[in-house]
């Protein structure tokens, strides 16, 4: 029965050597390991040995076992190293091949517009303030020197969600929540961009919802001259060096004086072209000194603060930029539109 052992161990040690794959080793094993085995085979016939020869006879056959064990679980290994040699070897990658190209998006017209004017204010000391676009009819109106019935509310016809709540129609509520923020105490020295939304007809120069950039200076001794200073080389930074600009009285609620922003046209240098109707100025903002009222309401001494505010439209600025004729193009999300902007 020992040399019966020592036979098959030999014999399975020399096929599981050969064994050339994962397949064949199993099959190896189970034929001598398995239930049906050589090995289970001698461990049944071991009732017949005397019985001080069993404890001897069944070690040497769990030897022998272990031995085949250990020998599958080798080989096991070493074929399953060679497998992935092989799998990489014929995968290797080609890294001369071209690759696919990746579409790359672009900022959206306004957004670029939006972050080049950000970017002009901040390098004057601007930090940018963002609000709600469902706001208070307090914020949106009243904080604002716009009391309820206000006739000037007309110019501004508005998306109600309830009494007292609606689609805010300018970014001026952001002016009085950070100027409440302050507590009284200046500077405050801020722009805000953000959507607005007014109940207005579509065409080529109207739009349900559109884009506001407003700005807020609030300190001791801020005078007129500042705004102007300031809207001066806004323009400049914005559309060149030569640009002069030029303040229209007007009327504005919050502000008092108001005045109309218009730049000298950066077409015909004054001449007299299309784009500014020929009389050499093209309207771009409106601005003024911010009214006593709307310091006072947002807690400001008007005594001992004064400011100005100044608020504009990035479609407009855009479409006088990019030479747009139609505000619609800035929301219908075409691409064979948005593509043309991809800055350099
Ligand atoms: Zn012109």
């Amino acid at each position: 029965m020992k040399e019966r052992l020592m036979t098959l161990q030999e014999e399975a040690v020399e096929k599981i050597e050969q064994a050339s794959s994962l397949k064949e080793l199993q099959d190896i094993r189970v034929e001598y390991l398995g239930k049906k085995g050589p090995i289970t085979e001698v461990l049944r016939g071991m009732g017949k040995l005397p019985a001080e020869e069993r404890p001897k006879m069944g070690q040497l056959a769990n030897e022998v076992r272990e031995v085949i064990t250990t020998k599958v679980e080798s080989k096991q290994e070493k074929l399953e190293r060679e497998e992935l040699d092989r799998q990489l070897s014929n995968e290797t990658i080609d890294v001369t091949l071209p690759g696919r190209p990746i579409r790359q998006g672009n900022a959206h017209p306004l957004t670029a517009v939006i972050e080049e004017i950000e970017d002009l204010f901040i390098g004057m000391g601007f930090s940018v303030a963002e609000g709600p676009e469902v706001e208070t009819d307090y914020y949106n109106f009243e904080a604002l020197n716009l009391p309820k019935n206000h006739p000037a509310r007309d110019m501004q016809d508005s998306f109600f969600i309830t009494e007292d709540l609606l689609l805010r129609t300018q970014t001026s509520p952001v002016q009085a929540r950070t100027m409440e923020k302050h507590k009284g105490k200046g500077p405050v020295k801020i722009i805000s961009p953000g959507k607005v939304y007014r109940r207005d007809t579509d065409d080529a120069t109207h739009s349900h919802q559109f884009m506001q950039i407003e700005g807020l200076l609030v300190d001791k001794n801020i005078r007129m001259s500042d705004l102007k200073g300031t809207l001066t080389l806004f323009a400049q930074k914005l559309f060149g060096e030569e640009r002069e600009i030029r303040l229209r009285p007007s009327f504005f609620p919050f502000t008092e004086p108001s005045v109309e922003v218009d730049v000298s046209c950066f077409k015909c240098n004054g001449a007299g072209c299309s784009i500014c109707k020929r009389t050499g100025w093209i309207e771009i903002l409106g601005a003024g000194m911010v009214h006593p009222n709307v310091l006072e309401m947002a807690g400001f001494d008007s005594k001992e603060y004064t400011g100005f505010a100044f608020g504009m439209g990035p479609e407009r600025i855009a479409m006088l930029k990019y030479g747009i004729d139609d505000i619609r193009h800035f929301y219908a999300n075409d691409l064979r539109f948005l593509e043309q902007f991809k800055r350099a």
